[in-house]
C-alpha cells in the first residue's frame, strides 16, 4: 500500500456489515476490527451491555435480563435501533479524532431494502460521517478476489456468510443477474443442533454446533474421517451429556442447507444470459465467505455444476478488503456504488 500524507490523518472508513460479523477497515491502515455482528442488551432498560466479542461470549450464557441480538442476522436488519448501536459503536471505535469527520463505505447484503439502506446511512451518519456510500456485497466480494469487474466479461461470485448465501454475475460494473437465499452458515448450524437432539436426544447450543461444523462438518467424504466430542444437555434426564459424533454423521445433517445452496448457485447458472454463461464456464465461479470454508464444499461444487471453482484466499475478508479497495480510490469505483437508491 503506497504511502499518502493525507491518509495519515484521515478518519475514512470502509465496513462490512456481514450478518455473522462485521470487519472494519480504515484507510491507508487495513483492516481494524473483525468482530461478530452481536450486541447484548439489558432487557429491563435496553442500555447496550457489550458488542461484537464479548457480546458473543455472551451468547446462549444469559440469564432472564440479558438479551443477545444479531441485528443482520438474516441479512436484513431485523431491529433497527440495535443495529444502528452496532454500527455506530463500531465506527467510534476507530476514530482516532472526532474533528475529522470520516467518509464511510459501508457493504451492505443484497437482499437489504430501501428503508434499510436508510437505518445504515443515518446511523453511520449519526456516528459522524461526512459522507456515507453503500456497495453491495457481490461486488466487493469480487473486487477484493481482484476479479476484473470493469471489464465486458462474466464472473460469478458465490458468497456463503451466516445468513445469506449471495449469488451474482458481475460484469461491465454491474451486477447483471443475482439472486440471494436465506441458507447458509447459520443453517448448517441449526441442521446440526436438530440431527443432534434427533438422534442422540442432545440439546446443544449455537456455539457448540458452529465449532462442530467447523471442526468436522464437510460437503465430501473426507480421506480420514473424523470424531469430536459434542456437550449439551440430556433431553430426557436434563443432566450435562457428551457424545462422540462423527463427520459422517455431521456431512448427512447438512445435507439439505448444502443441497439448497447447490440449487441455488444451478439456478442462477441456468439464468444467465448465454455470452456470459460461456464466460463463466471458462472462467468459473468464485467462492467467499466464511461458510466456503466447509471442507470439501469447493469440491462437491466442482462436481455438481462441472465448472472450475475456486476457494478465494481468506475468504473471510474478501468484501472488507473489496470495500476497502474502493475506499482507497473511490474516484476509479464511483460507478459501482449503490448511491441512488
Ligand atoms: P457474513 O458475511 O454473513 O457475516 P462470514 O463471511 O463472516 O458471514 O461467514 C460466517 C459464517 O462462516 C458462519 O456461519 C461461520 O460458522 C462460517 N465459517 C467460518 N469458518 C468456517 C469453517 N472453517 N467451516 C465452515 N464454516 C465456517
Ligand atoms: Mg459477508
Amino acid at each position: 500500500m503506497k504511502f499518502n500524507f493525507m491518509s495519515f490523518f484521515s478518519n475514512d472508513i470502509a465496513i462490512d456489515l456481514g450478518t455473522a460479523n462485521t470487519l472494519v477497515y480504515v484507510k491507508g491502515q487495513g483492516i481494524v476490527i473483525s468482530e461478530p455482528s452481536v450486541v447484548a442488551i439489558s432487557r429491563t432498560d435496553r442500555k447496550v451491555l457489550a458488542i461484537g466479542k464479548a457480546a458473543r461470549d455472551m451468547m446462549g450464557k444469559t440469564h432472564e435480563e440479558i438479551e443477545v441480538i444479531r441485528p443482520m442476522r438474516d441479512g436484513v436488519i431485523d431491529d433497527d435501533e440495535i443495529a444502528e448501536l452496532m454500527i455506530r459503536s463500531f465506527i467510534r471505535r476507530v476514530q482516532r479524532n472526532r474533528l475529522l469527520r470520516p467518509r464511510v463505505i459501508v457493504c451492505v447484503p443484497s437482499g437489504v431494502t430501501k428503508s434499510e439502506k436508510r437505518v445504515i446511512r443515518d446511523s453511520a451518519e449519526y456516528a459522524g460521517a461526512r459522507e456515507v456510500h453503500l456497495i453491495a456485497e457481490p461486488m466487493a466480494a469480487a473486487l477484493g478476489v481482484d476479479l476484473p469487474v470493469k471489464e465486458p466479461v462474466g464472473s460469478m461470485i458465490v458468497d456463503i456468510g451466516g445468513g445469506t448465501t449471495e449469488i451474482a454475475i458481475i460484469s461491465l460494473s454491474g451486477i447483471v443477474t443475482m439472486h440471494s437465499i436465506r441458507t447458509a452458515g447459520d443453517e448448517m448450524d441449526e441442521s446440526i443442533s436438530q440431527f443432534i437432539r434427533r438422534n442422540y436426544n442432545l440439546l446443544i447450543g449455537e456455539r457448540m454446533s458452529e465449532w462442530i461444523k467447523c471442526n468436522v462438518g464437510s460437503a465430501m467424504p473426507l480421506t480420514e474421517e473424523i470424531t469430536l466430542t459434542a456437550k449439551g444437555r440430556d433431553l430426557v434426564s436434563g443432566m450435562p451429556k457428551a457424545v462422540e459424533i462423527s463427520s459422517e454423521e455431521i456431512r448427512e445433517a447438512v445435507t439439505e442447507p448444502l443441497f439448497q445452496i447447490i440449487a441455488a448457485v444451478r439456478e442462477a447458472l441456468e439464468k444467465s444470459p448465454p455470452e456470459l454463461s460461456a464466460d463463466i464456464r471458462d472462467r468459473g465461479i468464485i467462492l467467499t465467505g466464511g461458510g466456503s470454508l466447509l471442507k470439501g464444499l469447493d469440491q462437491r461444487l466442482r462436481d455438481e455444476t462441472n465448472l472450475p471453482v475456486n476457494l478465494a484466499d481468506e475468504p473471510l475478508t474478501c468484501v472488507v478488503r473489496g470495500t476497502g479497495m474502493v475506499l482507497e480510490d473511490i474516484d476509479s469505483f464511483q460507478e459501482l456504488l449503490l448511491d441512488n437508491n
